[in-house]
């Protein structure tokens, strides 16, 4: 595949809108068109490709190299990206300037999902595999992650490679992270009435403060190799009705960023015992929760890229781990060893984004000659 057909390629991808309808349901887009877009694409290019609808118009991306006889490598890209409201560039007008591809959703991923296309046409073509390649380009990654949930519950693969803008480095490892809510009650009253009245938003002033420091002091001592401490803050916070009158709710949504090696039970019930000891009577929520991904270093599919990576790239790749979230926990989840491997770029969910073109070429030759080793 030339570089010429991969760029008009990756041009045509960022021209398509696919805004996540979950984050910015005013933006008025959805996955569909891009996902039609690839198909077609794809089928043009003799390589086996599908639409899996999830719910509504939003499908994910399914296609197939090779037969069932042998290993099956999984190559993962989301097709969602964030808002494109208030960049400072045309979101949707993909120029490259000085080697770099401009637009919404250029480095985060559709450079990725570029690569992985091409990939897929030149393992193809070279049609020597033994096993099969498994492309699984998804909705919703950005918000709940549907498209990967509902790839993983039907299909398997020994191993994933998810093509997130890395910066060239392996991300072997990244953090989870766990959404509570607070709600604590007081006395409505008038606000002169000092005597009847009881703020609710006072009870809160003592949590805040508690869980500050035990983010500083206990959370800060809790680490991993790949991805250092664990932490916590408070993120919003809403009370009261009037001015003068005395709040009789308060509402404080917390974040608590996990590492792999922390359990559910014991995270969950260590906050509320930190809550619990300064205010008996504050009510708490747990709202939503995403696991944290860890690929062993020694696992076959770190070998087998780390391999290519150095053969292709000239030395081995930096094995990092990540403070956000990625599809490769729900991946991993499921067993499947994954990492995350993709090009250089700048500017997620920012007013200005790029990536660097031949870094993604990169990255689409690394990932053949890993599929070419993997699938042996
Ligand atoms: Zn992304």
């Amino acid at each position: 595949m030339t570089s010429e057909k991969i760029l008009r390629l990756l041009q045509e991808l960022i021209q398509i809108p696919s805004v996540n309808p979950g984050l910015c349901p005013q933006e008025g887009y959805n996955e569909e068109k891009i996902a039609i877009y690839i198909v077609d694409w794809l089928t043009a290019n003799d390589i086996k490709a599908r639409l899996e609808y999830i719910e509504g118009s939003r499908p994910n991306v399914v296609a197939e190299v090779g037969e069932d006889d042998g290993p099956t490598l999984c190559l993962c890209a989301h097709l969602d990206t964030v808002s494109a409201m208030g960049m400072e560039i045309d979101p949707f007008d993909p120029r490259l300037e000085a080697g770099r591809v401009y637009g919404r959703g250029s480095c985060d991923m559709k450079a990725g999902i570029a690569a992985i296309m091409g990939a897929a046409v030149d393992i193809a073509e070279e049609g020597n595999i033994n096993g099969k390649l498994i492309v699984a380009l998804v909705c919703d990654e950005e918000y709940k992650s549907i498209g990967a949930e509902h790839f993983v519950s039907k299909y398997n693969a020994d191993a994933c490679i998810i093509t997130e803008p890395t910066d060239m480095k392996l991300v072997a490892a990244h953090k989870g992270f766990l959404w509570g809510k607070v709600t604590t009650h007081g006395k409505s009253a008038h606000g002169s009435r000092w005597d009847l009245g009881q703020s609710a938003i006072t009870k809160m002033g003592p949590i805040i403060t508690a869980l500050d420091q035990f983010d500083k002091s206990i959370l800060r001592n809790k680490t991993h190799d790949l991805l250092g401490p664990a932490s916590m803050h408070v993120s919003l916070i809403d009370g009261g009705t009037e001015i003068s009158t005395y709040a009789a709710t308060s509402e404080m949504h917390f974040e608590r960023r996990t590492l792999p090696s922390e359990e559910y039970q014991h995270t969950t019930n260590e906050i509320e015992s930190v809550i619990k000891d300064v205010e008996e009577w504050a009510h708490i929520n747990w709202v939503f929760e995403r696991k944290p991904s860890v690929c062993s270093l020694d696992d076959f599919i770190v070998q087998t890229a780390s391999s290519s990576f150095q053969e292709l790239i000239g030395e081995k790749p930096e094995v990092v781990g990540w403070d956000f979230w990625t599809d490769a926990a729900v991946f991993q989840q499921r067993d499947i060893p994954s990492i995350n491997l993709g090009p250089i770029g700048y500017g997620l969910h920012e007013p200005v984004e790029w990536v660097e073109f031949d870094s993604m070429l990169q990255i689409q030759r690394v990932l053949v000659d890993t599929a070419k080793r993997f699938l042996k």
